[in-house]
């Protein structure tokens, strides 16, 4: 990992204030988790085509430690299982698409197996962690130094996307090594479409994959957009045609910023003798990258 700033959340500000329903218990359950997930990422906001929720665990167990990770992976369940955690809050579902191949099946079958061998919990938010206040994308913004000011989404329909300033204006080439260093480390690295010499000063953020944000950002004031998973063709047509630029990061990285976040509000909003813990495993799928 690298040794990027991960101090706690501003709590100063109204979003970050905890909910008056929410109050410090001495025993923490499953089901006092839930509830505390839910007032900060209801899951009726979630997209329909999302699978968030509790996967496994049942509401009156007793939970003293949380592991926070991106995915419900098999080597995550092991880390849950070695420090302790009596429950896994994970972004991403167990099961992403309704349409799931057999092996795909197998082996989701085996960690849900895992789970319930171990006694641990899976609890994901996922669409529903993206579109909150604050979000995925505030924390990837705060990493990267992007200060986010009214509320300002890419989509203020949906509330994805966040567009923010830099404290100063930097040119691409710095704001992209800004980027680089401010990100645990990934074999994926980041890539950056556009002049190096560009002024940066606006910047839009989408934490996952946001490229359907194309369009939006296009029509922004922003002078650049940083999220993950972005097309050849469409990433130089939206360069070609706008002028301008694009970081394009790892997925894994980007959204690995909102557990911290997360983490620290759990604790804010259950306190008491809950523990968190984040996940330091990288799941990111790209184990190599060669130039
Ligand atoms: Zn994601």
């Amino acid at each position: 990992m690298s040794t990027q700033d991960l101090s706690t959340p501003d709590m100063s500000t109204p979003d970050m204030a905890k909910p008056d329903l929410l109050k410090p218990k001495a025993t923490v359950t499953i089901a006092d988790v839930l509830a505390a997930m839910e007032s900060r990422y209801p899951i009726a906001s979630a997209e329909l085509w999302d699978t968030v929720g509790l996967v496994t665990g049942t509401p009156d167990s007793i939970v003293h430690k949380v592991l926070f990770a991106v995915d419900p992976h098999d080597r995550v369940v092991s880390e849950a299982r070695d420090v302790g955690a009596q429950l896994v809050i994970a972004h991403h579902p167990l099961i992403l698409n309704s349409e799931i191949t057999p092996s795909q099946s197998k082996r989701k079958g085996e960690i849900v197996g895992q789970l319930l061998a171990n006694k641990i919990g899976l609890f994901t938010a996922h669409t529903n962690a993206d579109v909150a206040w604050p979000g995925v994308s505030d924390a990837l913004a705060k990493t990267l130094g992007v200060v986010i000011e009214n509320k300002t989404s890419i989509d203020p329909i949906t509330s994805l996307g966040r567009i923010g300033n830099l404290p100063s204006t930097l040119t691409l080439g710095e704001f992209a090594n800004q980027v680089l260093a401010s990100l645990p480390e990934t074999q994926r690295g980041i890539h950056v479409a556009g002049g190096l010499d560009k002024p940066i000063m606006r910047v839009a953020i989408c934490g996952g994959s946001g490229g359907s944000l194309l369009d939006l950002v296009a029509q922004s004031d922003a002078d650049v957009f940083v999220t993950s998973d972005l097309k050849y063709h469409v990433a130089q047509e939206f360069v070609d045609s706008t002028g301008k630029c694009l970081i394009d990061i790892s997925h894994w990285a980007g959204e690995w910023t909102w557990l911290d976040q997360a983490a620290e509000l759990l604790k804010l909003d259950l306190g008491g003798t809950l523990e968190t813990h984040v996940s330091s495993l990288v799941t990111d799928p790209w184990s190599l990258s060669l130039n």
